[in-house]
């Protein structure tokens, strides 16, 4: 359907910096709603229900999946995660932008609602620095890294897919391309037409 708002999903392998690219995006563009995705696996450290995710039992997952309450869902690394429509319907029809950092299966589905998203890949470099990023945030076991290398091979076999990839070898100039295609998106007439619908009526254009 189509909606004002632009909707950009983002998506990449464990490693390869999607969160802190886009925490930082979000630091310099407060104009971009990060949706908050509901899951079933448990919070960690210092998560917070709403604020990272909504963390749901496997009970309140499966009865939105009845409710057909998500845009889309999928099972990653053995859990369960989805977007909610109430979490982005409104903010797009109001003309806001969200941003969705999600697996590639999730951003397929969503392009099948919502097929003027922009899905956006990361890749990492080089496998080598994939592992030893994965090592050096020495946040996983030496099992759960070998889980999550071969997994980046399936997901980084979706690159295709997608309508922009950024190479994240240096995350400021990751952080740039990253900018550069929401704002390049945000140029687009019919956005340049609301946005500043004052140039256009000023000029006769609308
Ligand atoms: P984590 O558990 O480390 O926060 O996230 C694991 C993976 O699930 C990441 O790749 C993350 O982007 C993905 N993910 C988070 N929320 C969603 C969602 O709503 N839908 C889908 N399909 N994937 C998600």
């Amino acid at each position: 359907m189509e909606q004002p708002g632009n909707l950009f999903v983002v998506a990449a392998p464990s490693g390869a910096g999607k969160s802190s690219l886009v925490k930082a995006l979000r630091s310099f563009d407060a104009r971009v709603y990060p949706s908050v995705s509901h899951t079933t696996r448990a919070p960690r450290g210092q998560e917070k229900h709403g604020r990272e995710y909504f963390f749901a039992s496997e009970q309140e997952f499966d009865a939105m999946v009845a409710n057909n309450a998500f845009v889309e869902w999928a099972n990653v690394h053995g859990k369960r995660y989805g977007t909610s429509k109430k979490g982005i319907q409104d903010r797009l029809a109001n003309g806001e932008d969200v941003l969705l950092e999600i697996d590639y299966q999730g951003a397929l589905q969503v392009r099948e609602s919502f097929p003027q998203a922009v899905l956006i890949f990361i890749l990492p470099p080089s496998w080598e620095e994939l592992r030893s990023r994965l090592e050096n945030r020495g946040e996983d076991a030496p099992e759960v890294i070998e889980l999550r290398m071969k997994n980046a091979e399936e997901e980084m076999a979706q690159v295709g897919e997608f309508d922009f990839v950024i190479i994240n070898e240096l995350f400021e100039s990751a952080l740039f391309d990253l900018k550069a295609i929401i704002h390049a998106q945000r140029l687009k007439i019919a956005s340049q037409r609301r946005l500043r619908s004052d140039v256009f009526e000023s000029l006769n254009l609308s």
